[in-house]
Parts: C-alpha cells; sequence; structure tokens
C-alpha cells in the first residue's frame, strides 16, 4: 500500500513532455503546467497549452523532488538503488545496469555492455572489430560515416569517422564508466608510401560514449581539413592511416602537471597526451 502511494507520488513529478523525473528547477507555463528542465531549454511555448513560460517556478513540487529517492532509469535491466534527485545523474551514467546503443547508423540496438561485440560481429558487419593497432583504409566521399566497434585493453570503443562540410572527423568513445575514458588515448598516423618524409600524427583523449555525436563532432575530436588530408588520398579517394588505442602514462602526466604550466585544457588537446617522437619504423 505504501509502495503504491510513492509510485503515485513519483508519477507526479513525471515530465509531461518527455515522461523523465523532474527535478529542481521545475519551470511552470502561465497556465500551472510543470515541466523538466531540458524540455524547457528546447521548447519556447507549452506543449500542452502553447502558453508561455514564466520565470516562476514549481515550490511545491521542487519540495517534493528533494524529499524524494527516484528509482534508477535502468530499473527495468535490474538496478535496484533509489537515488537522491542530484545523485541520479552520476549513478545513471555509471550504473552497471545501464544500456549501451549500438553506434551502427540505422540500428536500434541497446543492450549490455558485455554483449557489445556478440551484437556486433553477428549483425552488422564484415569489418572485424579494430584492436590497439589498426591499418585503416578509409574512402573520403562527401557524407560518409564510419563506424567500427574497437577491442582493446579488454575494453571497448566506438571508433568513427566522418566527412562532412570538407572537414573530416575522428572519435574513439570509451564504452563504459564515463569516468574512465581519459584514461585511453588515440593516435592517427596519417601517411602515403610514396610521401615518407610527410605524414600527420595526431592524437587525442578518448571521449566517454554518452555524449552525442552533434557533440562529438564539433570540436571533442580529431578534426582536420579536407584539405590537409587530400594529398594523402589514393587514387580511389581511399586514406590509408595507421589508427592506435593507447592507455595514458598516469606518471608522465602528473610530471608534466607538476613540472610544466598548469594548462588542463583537457578537451581540446590535439596534439598528444604522450610525447610522439619521430616514428619508429
Ligand atoms: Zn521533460
Ligand atoms: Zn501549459
Ligand atoms: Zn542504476
Ligand atoms: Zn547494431
Amino acid at each position: 500500500m505504501e509502495n503504491t502511494c510513492y509510485t503515485d507520488l513519483l508519477l507526479e513529478l513525471e515530465c509531461p513532455i518527455c515522461t523523465n523525473y523532474m527535478a529542481p528547477p521545475i519551470s511552470q507555463c502561465a497556465t500551472g503546467h510543470s515541466i523538466c528542465e531540458e524540455c524547457r531549454g528546447k521548447l519556447s511555448n507549452c506543449a500542452l497549452c502553447k502558453g508561455v513560460f514564466t520565470e516562476s517556478r514549481n515550490i511545491a513540487l521542487e519540495r517534493l523532488a528533494v524529499k524524494v529517492r527516484y528509482p534508477c532509469i535502468n530499473k527495468n535491466s535490474g538496478c535496484n538503488l533509489k537515488l537522491a534527485y542530484n545523485e541520479r545523474r552520476l549513478h545513471e551514467s555509471n550504473c552497471a545496469f545501464k544500456g549501451y546503443r549500438c553506434a551502427m547508423e540505422n540500428c536500434f540496438w541497446i543492450g549490455r555492455l558485455e554483449d557489445i561485440p556478440l551484437h556486433w560481429i553477428s549483425k552488422e558487419n564484415i569489418t572485424k572489430p579494430c584492436g590497439t593497432n589498426n591499418f585503416c583504409r578509409t574512402k573520403m566521399i562527401s557524407g560518409s560515416y564510419y563506424v567500427n566497434l574497437v577491442i582493446a585493453f579488454d575494453k571497448l570503443f566506438w571508433f568513427k569517422c566522418k566527412l562532412s562540410n570538407k572537414k573530416v572527423y575522428w572519435a574513439v568513445q570509451y564504452i563504459g564508466n564515463s569516468t574512465e575514458a581519459e584514461n585511453y588515448y588515440y593516435e592517427l598516423d596519417i601517411f602515403k608510401s610514396n610521401r615518407t618524409k610527410n605524414k600527420i600524427l595526431i592524437s587525442n583523449y578518448c571521449q566517454p560514449v554518452d555524449i552525442e555525436d552533434s557533440l562529438i563532432f564539433s570540436d571533442a575530436c580529431i578534426s582536420l581539413p579536407l584539405n590537409m588530408v587530400t594529398p594523402f588520398l589514393c587514387n580511389d579517394q581511399t586514406l590509408e592511416y595507421h589508427m592506435r588505442v593507447n592507455t595514458v602514462n598516469k606518471k608522465s602526466e602528473q610530471c608534466k602537471a607538476i613540472s610544466g604550466t598548469k594548462k588542463q585544457e583537457k578537451s581540446k588537446k590535439v596534439v598528444g597526451p604522450k610525447e610522439v617522437g619521430p616514428n619508429k619504423k
């Protein structure tokens, strides 16, 4: 009985637009419809009554939101935790029952971390998953988008390459606990066999898998103007390069932080976390 009451109470906290639970700040329209922060950011008018949003917040509902314990978003997959509103985001992004989306275009599969390789191999692809060190051949045709699964250091990553608006984007996303993503970096080594003295060597930290493609392909990943890459293209517009995934050497990072200037601009590190010496052949 008590439980049904509680479920009913939680129902009151569901956003009428996206049905996610609302948490402070809870905005409302002139009529009094409450709405979650995310939907508020996306909508210019109330979707229920078309009325304008006001600056006032639903204080009663916010007070309730602070008191209740919300079920984890992965409840149906087996997580039984109940969380305060301000604990939810952190827990849910690292929850062991979290479902991961398949990165292949037009695939709507969501599943457990450990089931990804099987799904990938059985369904999508003739391409074998990448390992730590890969020779890649990617055709540079306008609008192309390429994804592969990377299995390295017993961890899973998505490797994505996209060509859009005369720019080539590469991203490697760590699939798992988002705080661990920066323990890994990837390196692209672009070359052409008859241009032995010229190459592009570039690296960046791996990004968490929660980052949406629209964000990852803006500034979180490696991007190069197409004309920088053009001299390296083969006749059939294929770009050949090595892609390597590596672990960040924590010790040398710490030394750098102590001795060097404290430049902690993590997201836009283009030239690698590791000193990249002349390439070993
Ligand atoms: Zn909403
Ligand atoms: Zn309304
Ligand atoms: Zn959970
Ligand atoms: Zn899939």
